[in-house]
């Protein structure tokens, strides 16, 4: 299904928002001392504040609120001079205290945008707000769900984490939009360095809200809320599901119920979790125990000054300056790891349509096969800067490049260690050369008279048959020259 979705002569517009929780990498929780750290012993990295105990009160941790503001300032927010913390209540046993400090009725930042490119084409995704929050701690139950379970652990290391939630407007209209959306998102988020953006680890989570609606209305249609998604194409197989779903219930006739539903990876299905609460449900008050945040706009500024090239202007400038496809650029600079990897590497070897290449093929691919990030990898930017150089300057034909370069990726080896090692300098010695051609010669008496007769793609073969002898070593230039000497 495109778009929209026909059927029946009614044509239904997906509408989707999105709430996006971002983990921020501070080196301790918003409200207390205890260190920041993923995993840990359970229940290791607790004190008195984020257990909930009577008594204990909260210290605002300054880097989360620059942290914060530096992506409301990356996200194109306008960052309120005066916001506060309120009280959202809710009893579940992640939430020690019964209630999750947040921001509700005056948050950190307001509106702001990310423009995302779609098939090629721009458009403008508006941000509601973006608030600062606490994490809640983690559950793990005998059963399949808390409440089909005899007795559930407690682990409340990541609860009193600083959080920023980054709410958008119901801009998004389909489930791929979604998906590119959060992607491109991420890649923001990464850039300004607040957060490690993980969702395998859930330092990035986000839920999803969708509605339908007959193309053309303004009007917003009943919303489900769907959560549990913990990849970038999660989200957007849940939403194909459910724009699907939603779209038989009205063809039906029938109403969509608002509720919160859960996605299930596993069936590919979204199930009904809870009714959906409304804010009232929760009682949010102000924090008695937290001074409201009043921010300067000299602080400001001084964390607009120290941002960093985002993706959107990192890519433009690879293509204008550097050459690369808007396609390649896009790759490139989706990751700040990859796009730093890239910058290193071109500073030492200037091509960079050979780097953009190696890295989206080779280096991509063997990333993914080994399910490895790139910080992951053994390879410097160096080393592939050295070994684009042995290939350029006649060292070793593209093809042991391949093979060079898949054993730096399994080892860390040097370029020229491996080469030097394995004995895989390209044969350009001419004498070498014409004593193989002369037996390839002679073992292809068929190919040669094809070629004699006319068959001038013949020697392609015979110029594969010496590769293949000199096992990929040969210069192929080299052997072309060679055998058309001899040939003609
Ligand atoms: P709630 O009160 O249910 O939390 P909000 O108005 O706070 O709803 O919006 C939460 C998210 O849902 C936002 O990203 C918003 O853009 C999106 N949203 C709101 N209404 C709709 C709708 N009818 N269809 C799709 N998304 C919606
Ligand atoms: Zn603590
Ligand atoms: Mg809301």
């Amino acid at each position: 299904m495109g778009k929209g979705c026909v059927k029946m002569g009614v044509e239904f517009e997906p509408v989707i928002g999105l709430e996006i929780h971002v983990e921020l990498k501070t080196k301790t929780k918003i409200f207390c001392g205890c260190p920041m750290e993923f995993g840990g012993e359970p229940n290791s990295h607790v004190c008195p504040f984020c257990l909930g105990l009577p008594g204990s009160l909260p210290v605002l941790n300054k880097q989360a609120v620059e942290y914060a503001v530096r992506a409301g300032l990356a996200l194109n927010c306008e960052i309120v001079p005066y916001s506060r913390f309120d009280r959202k209540s809710y009893f579940y046993p992640d939430l020690p205290s019964a209630y999750q400090i947040s921001q509700f009725y005056f948050y950190i930042c307001k509106g702001g945008h990310l423009e995302i490119e779609v098939n090629g084409e721009k458009k403008k995704i508006r941000l509601n707000r973006i608030h600062l929050e606490e994490d809640a701690g983690k559950l793990l139950h005998s059963g399949s769900s808390i409440t089909t379970s005899q007795y559930s652990f407690a682990d409340y290391n990541r609860g009193g984490s600083g959080l920023i939630e980054i709410v958008t407007e119901p801009d998004l209209r389909s489930a791929e939009e979604a998906r590119i959306f959060l992607e491109q998102l991420r890649a923001v988020i990464e850039y300004t360095g607040v957060s490690d953006v993980k969702m395998e680890e859930g330092s990035l989570r986000c839920d999803a809200n969708i509605s339908l609606r007959p193309a053309g209305f303004s009007q917003l249609g009943t919303k489900t809320e769907i959560k549990n998604m913990n990849s970038f194409k999660s989200l957007e197989r849940a939403l194909e599901y459910e724009i699907e779903r939603q779209r038989e219930v009205l063809e039906d006739g029938s109403v969509i119920v608002q509720e919160t539903r859960g996605w299930d990876e596993g069936n590919g299905i979204t199930t009904s979790m809870r009714t959906k609460e409304e804010a009232h449900d929760y009682r949010y008050f102000p924090d008695p125990d937290l001074p409201p945040i009043v921010l300067e706009p000299e602080w400001i500024e001084g964390i607009r000054a120290t941002l960093p090239e985002l993706p959107t202007a990192k890519k433009e400038r690879l293509a204008k300056e550097l050459g690369l496809s808007a396609y390649d650029a896009g790759i490139i600079t989706g990751s700040k790891a990859l796009a730093e990897f890239f910058d290193e590497c071109v500073a030492l070897f200037k091509e960079p349509k050979i780097v953009a290449n190696w890295l989206m093929g080779e280096f991509l691919s063997l990333l993914n096969v080994n399910n490895m990030e790139i910080q992951e990898s053994k390879i410097a930017p160096q080393q592939l800067a050295n070994l684009l150089k042995s290939q350029k300057e006649g060292e070793i034909s593209g093809k042991i490049a391949k093979t060079v370069f898949a054993e730096m990726f399994a080892s860390g080896k040097d370029p020229e260690v491996i080469i030097k090692e394995k004995g895989l300098v390209q044969i350009s010695d001419e004498g070498a050369l014409a004593a193989i051609v002369e037996k390839i010669i002679v073992a292809n008496p068929k190919s040669v008279e094809d070629y004699r007769g006319g068959k001038k793609n013949a020697l392609g073969f015979l110029v594969g048959q010496v590769m293949k002898e000199t096992k990929g070593q040969a210069n192929p230039g080299l052997v072309n020259k060679l055998l058309q000497e001899r040939l003609n």
